[in-house]
Order: structure tokens, then sequence, then C-alpha cells
């Protein structure tokens, strides 16, 4: 239960005063239903109306408050293309105030003739007359009298204004609780922080420049309680889940063993170190909570082949987890080829699956025939049994699935859980997500891996390009070529993948060119991929659907067209296609010139470096929070105080704080608990609420 002291900040926006719901559904769309909405809805920026000048003084290209009398109204010539004007004045000289297709009724009752007005706005010269076009304030000396120095400004709709906008804050403003505090009295100390009331008067009315600092204390605080928040409800997932104890996992290495032995490579430092960190929790009787981090190729399947190994000789079944049917394909085949050496037996599950096939796989899984079962989320459905389930593998690639992972916890008794993700973004960001977990790191490419040789080329030289894809192919090479897809739904951009298919197609033979896009059906593309992977076709031209897709060792050519319009991480999961093997390969980014000073940068860093992690940490600050898009494809929680870029450093404070928070109070029943609880409700933190009162 919500508690009640949230009540009035839970309420519809409706219920404010002056918010009816033509203006409602619009404050909806910016902000959200909820008083609290309004409430912790962060400024985008602030406008300064404090300078106060004189007419003569008004210094041109600032924001100027000035106080004039309205001399008189100007109506231009019907004929002739002029701006209505008002002409202002004081004692120092005069001013025009510049309208475009004005509402002229109107502006003589906001201007009348005599009067003194208040006008605010970015001071111009025109000739060697002093104007302020549309000015963004007209007040009395009255009105003017609220007006404070510094304005917040917010983002807007078509049809909500900023006054309308602040008004609806204001009134959400004036039904603010005083709510506990949920923080420890030393933190607030120690950094000088203000009490969540104060801060948010001073996030919405700041008095001084510094206050709209993100640096700003009563900012940092609050920005500090959202990631507190997040990080508590991880830390209670983790904490509950760890206290119904698991079974301690052991084996004889008997399978281990096989495994290796059989193994067409030699396993890197990387890849046994995370798995003795994998088999150290598998075999404690707290149920592991890992997260195995490896960038395109670092080899995870074969960890995880290792894990579902051990949980082997325990006698216990392993399900594996893939974002895609083709993915989940691929894994099936990837572990069938480890796991064969220990006799071990690989199924495949999704939802292609039905019927008579279903039925077999089912029965086979609920009774032990089928030691380790590879699939996508229908794996988890209503009338799966497993025989015996320890371990749960989920390979999320490169997006976060955070809201899956609970649900499978409940499959199998207690299963030890294993989340593998290429996720290429910053340690520190990474625990807003995985704050809870331990991380292993394959830190280390397999050994002879050569880097693909990665070079930019201009769209103009496209001639050249598929001439030498050509000579690529008469040697027994193969191909990607990528062509961006905006969005899914994008049919202009589907066109450019199907129109470079046919041409290729044209030149090089309809039999050697493949096509796969997000249109297709899992069928079809994994049939495609299929024929590439098999050599029965040369070049395979693609939306970006091979990013999580296609797993061809051999191919040895990436071509990415356009590749100013992708992101650095994207760069770097395609080019990863390629370079799997100890086959040289190569890479070739297709610009379209001019460059921009950003995808210049992205693509000099693309030539310099194979290492993805520090392509992460580029990528992040080249874009930084300039590009919410790619925060949230990243599947990155949608914070709504923090500014990601200008608080990443209180995010391991915040993951600290919050996992002593659960060490010292781990029942929620100690000083601070329901101020916590207030906290959790505040910002919607379900799945930590959900635990806490599920006891
Ligand atoms: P990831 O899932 O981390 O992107 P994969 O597990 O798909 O990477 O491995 C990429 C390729 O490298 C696969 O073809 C795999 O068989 C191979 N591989 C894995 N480990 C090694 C190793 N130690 N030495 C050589 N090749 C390896
Ligand atoms: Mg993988």
């Amino acid at each position: 239960m919500r508690p009640e002291i949230l009540f009035p900040l839970f309420k519809e926006v409706t219920t404010l005063p002056g918010i009816g719901p033509r203006l409602a559904a619009l404050v909806v769309k910016v902000a959200g239903d909820r008083v609290r909405d309004l409430v912790l809805f962060r400024p985008v920026s602030v406008v300064d109306r404090s300078l106060r000048p004189t007419i003569s003084e008004a210094p041109e290209g600032q924001i100027a408050t000035i106080k004039c009398e309205v001399e008189g109204h100007i109506e231009p010539p019907k004929s002739r293309f002029t701006p209505y004007k008002v002409r202002m004045s004081d004692e120092t000289g005069f001013l025009h105030l510049v309208y475009f297709k004005p509402r002229i009724d109107y502006l003589k009752r906001l201007l009348p003739e005599g009067e003194i007005r208040i006008v605010s706005g970015k001071v111009e010269t025109f000739g060697s007359e002093k104007q302020i076009t549309h000015p963004d304030l007209v007040l009395t000396e009255s009105e003017a009298a609220e007006l404070g120095g510094l304005e917040t400004v917010y983002p807007l709709t078509q049809g909500l204004s900023l006054k309308v906008l602040r008004k609806a804050i204001r009134a959400a403003m004036q039904n603010l609780p005083h709510l506990p505090e949920w923080h420890d009295g030393s933190v607030l100390h120690e950094r000088g922080w203000p009490d969540w009331h104060h801060a948010l008067q001073s996030l919405h009315y700041p008095e001084t420049l510094p206050e709209t600092d993100p640096a700003h204390p009563a900012r940092q605080r609050l920005a500090f309680d959202e990631l507190f928040a997040r990080q508590l409800a991880l830390q209670i997932v983790a904490q509950r889940r760890r206290r119904r104890a698991g079974q301690p996992v052991v084996g004889d290495n008997s399978s281990i063993n096989k495994i290796l032995t059989g193994a067409p490579f030699t396993p890197t430092n990387a890849q046994m170190r995370s798995f003795d960190e994998i088999s150290g929790d598998m075999a404690s009787d707290r149920r592991m909570m890992r997260l195995l981090h490896g960038d395109v190729g670092s080899g995870k399947t074969f960890v995880a082949a290792l894990a579902a190994a051990r949980a082997h000789e325990a006698g216990l079944q392993t399900a594996i987890m893939a974002p895609t049917e083709i993915l989940a394909r691929q894994l099936a085949r990837n572990m069938e080829i480890f796991l064969k050496p220990a006799g071990m037996s690989v199924g495949v599950m999704t939802g292609r699956d039905k019927g008579k096939k279903r039925g077999e796989i089912l029965e086979r899984l609920a009774t032990g025939g089928i030691n380790v079962i590879c699939g996508t989320h229908a794996l988890f459905q209503e009338g799966v049994e497993f025989e015996k389930l320890g371990l749960v593998i989920i390979d999320e690639q490169h997006r976060f699935g955070v809201s899956d992972r609970l649900k499978l916890s409940s499959k199998g008794r207690r299963p030890e859980l294993l989340v593998m993700t290429a996720t290429p973004i910053p340690r520190t960001l990474s625990l807003s997500v995985y704050g809870h977990m331990d991380m292993s790191r394959l830190d280390e490419k397999p050994a002879g891996r050569k880097p693909p040789d990665t070079r930019t080329i201009s769209m103009d030289r496209i001639d050249s390009v598929i001439d030498g894809v050509g000579r690529a192919i008469e040697r027994h090479e193969r191909a990607y070529w990528v062509c961006p897809l905006v969005e899914e739904s994008d049919l202009s951009d589907l066109s450019a993948a199907e129109d470079r298919h046919r041409q290729l197609a044209a030149i090089y033979g309809a039999d050697r060119v493949g096509l796969v896009h997000g249109r297709m059906n899992a069928k079809d593309k994994d049939a495609e991929a299929v024929r590439f992977r098999n050599g029965e076709i040369d070049i395979l031209v693609a939306t970006t659907v091979i990013e999580v897709g296609i797993d061809a060792p051999d191919a040895t050519i990436m071509i990415i067209e356009h590749a100013e319009r992708f992101g650095l991480a994207q760069l770097h999961q395609l080019r990863g296609r390629v370079g799997r093997s100890d086959k040289a390969s190569t890479c070739l980014l297709l610009y379209q010139a001019p460059l921009g000073e950003i995808a210049r940068k992205r693509l000099d860093i693309m030539k310099q470096t194979d290492d993805g992690f520090l392509i992460a940490e580029e990528d992040w600050k080249l874009r930084g929070a300039g590009d919410p898009l790619g925060v949230r494809q990243s599947g990155l929680p949608d914070y709504r105080l923090v500014d990601i870029e200008a608080h990443l450093d209180l995010i391991p404070l915040a993951n600290e704080a919050a996992k002593k928070a659960v060490y010292e109070d781990p029942d929620f029943t100690g000083e601070y608990a329901e101020a916590r609880r207030v906290l959790l409700y505040l910002f919607e933190q379900d799945d930590g609420i959900r635990l806490i009162e599920s006891g």
C-alpha cells in the first residue's frame, strides 16, 4: 500500500486548480499525469531576468527586463511587409516592441497608451534604434513584483505555454507534503545537502545562478534521491533472493575436463578466471547472481557451456535464454559443439515450436532427457516444466532486460543465475542496472584474433568498393553489407537495402547475394543467415538486424553504408561480426560527405581501437546526455532528476549507500525504514516495493 503521506502527490494533475481536461492532456504529454510528475519535473534551462537596466543602458544581445511607459502603437501600412510596433520610453530613451502578425486588439489591451509596463526579452538594435521582438513578458508593475530574477524553463509541447506550465508546477509545489528524511543524517551533513523540501524549492525557484548548476548541493541531493531509490530496489531484490538460500552446486570436474579437452581452442585466461568465479558462486549455498560482461567475440558462450557442465555434474539442468529466435538457435548450435564431448544433450525451444514438436521437447525437459535448453522467453511460460532446473543463463546481448529477470527465478528450485551482456557502456553507468550483481569481466579476446583493418571511404567511391567486394568474393571471401535502418518501420530505409541488394545481385548473380531485414519473418531471416554461414551466398545485404543476429565466423568483410548515422557502440557491434576467426578481416565505413565534427570523431575512434570498453567510454563522452535516444535504446532507466552526465559520480555512491542500508536493516524495521518505503513509492521502484511488502 502506498503510504498516506504520498496521496497528495499521486493525485491526478486535473485536481490542481486551473488545470482543466484540455490543459491536463498537454501537461501529461510533457510531464506525466500525477502531481508528483510536476514536482519531479526537471527544468531544462533557466532565463536570467535579473538584469534591470534603463533603456539607454540595455545591452544588445542580452535579456533585459525594463520598466517603461507605453508611448503609442504604430500600425504598419496594410500594403507593406512591416511589423507592428509599440513605442516604449523612459527618461533615458525609447525602444520598440516588435510584433509580426499580432492580434491587434489583444496588444491594445496588453499595452494601453500612457501606462507603465515591465517588459522583458532579448534586446536588439535595428539601425540605430533598440527593440525587443516578441517580448517574453509584458507585465504590470504589480504582476512584476512576483518576478524573481531567475526563471526556470521546462520542456514544452504545442499549445502549452511556459506560463501555464509554471502555474501548474506552482500549484503542485503548494501541495508538497513534508516527507520524512530517508538519508542517513551523516550523508547530508558531510555533503552539505539540504532536505528534500528545500532541494525541490531550489530546483523550481532558484534564487542564484549556481543553484541551477547540476553540481549544486540541492541538485545533487535530488539526483542522489532518485539514484538511491533505484539502487535500494536493486539491493532489496538481491538480498531477498539470497535470503532464500540456494543449494550448493558442486561437481567432480568430470564433464568440465571433457569439455576442456574437446574444445576446438584453448580458453583464454579471462574465460577460465570467469568460470572460477562462477563455479565458486555455484558451490556456495548462496544463490549465484552474477553478470558476465564481455565484448562481442570475447567468448561468453564457452563460459556458459562450462557453467552448464558444472550444473550437469551436480545432476541439474540449465536453461539459456536469448533475446531472439536466431540467437537462441545459434546458441544451441554452439553449445552443442562445446558440450558434446561431455555427452550432454542440448535442445532448443522458441515461439516457433508448436504442437507435436513442442510437446516432445516439453516431455524431454520434464524427464531430464534434455540437459541444456536454449530458447527465447517462451522457455519461461506456463506449462514448461523442468526435471531439475539448477542454472538459468540469460544472454542479454546488447540490451538490458531488466523486467524479465525476476520471473525466471520462479521456475525450478532456486536456480543459480548468470546474466551475459555485451552492452558497451561505462562501468559506472552499468551499476544503474546491474548494481546488485557480482561481476565477471572477459577483458581479453581469444588469442590469434587480428582486429579488422578499418577504413573510412566516401560514398562517392561506392563503385570502387563494389569492385573490391567482387575481387574479394572471387578469392572466396564473404561480405556483410549493411544499410542503415532508422526505424524498423521506415520504408525508405528498407528500400535502400533492397536497392543495394538488387544492384549487387545484378552484378554478381542473384544466387550469390542475399538480403535480410527487420520486416522478414524469423524463419526466412534464419534461412538466409544459414545460407550465408554455409557459404551458399557470398554477400549478405542487411539492415541492422545482424547487429543481434548472425554468426558466420568465416565472413571477413564488413561494409557499412552511411556509417555516420550509427552510434559508436552500434558500429562496434557490427564490426564485431567479422574478425571472429584467425583470418584477416576488413571493415569499410562508407560515409556521406561532408562529415560533422562528432561523426568524424566517431569514425576516427573506430579506426584507432577495437576495444569495446574503450569505445563505450568514448561514445558516452561524445554523445553524452545529448542523445537521449541512445540512452533509451541501451535500456537504462529513464531518470527524472538525474542528469546522467553531470551526476555520473553519484551512481557508485548511491550503490554503496543502498548496500549499506540493506545490510544494516535487512528487515526494513529500522530508523529509516518508513522513510525509505516512502522513497521507493515516490520513485515507483516496484520490484523493491513488492519484495519488502511480501516480507
Ligand atoms: P560472445 O558471445 O562473447 O560475443 P562467442 O561466445 O560467440 O562470443 O565467441 C565468439 C567466437 O569465438 C566463437 O566462434 C567461439 O567459438 C570462439 N571462441 C570462444 N572462445 C575462444 C578461445 N578461447 N579461443 C578461440 N576462439 C574462441
Ligand atoms: Mg554471445
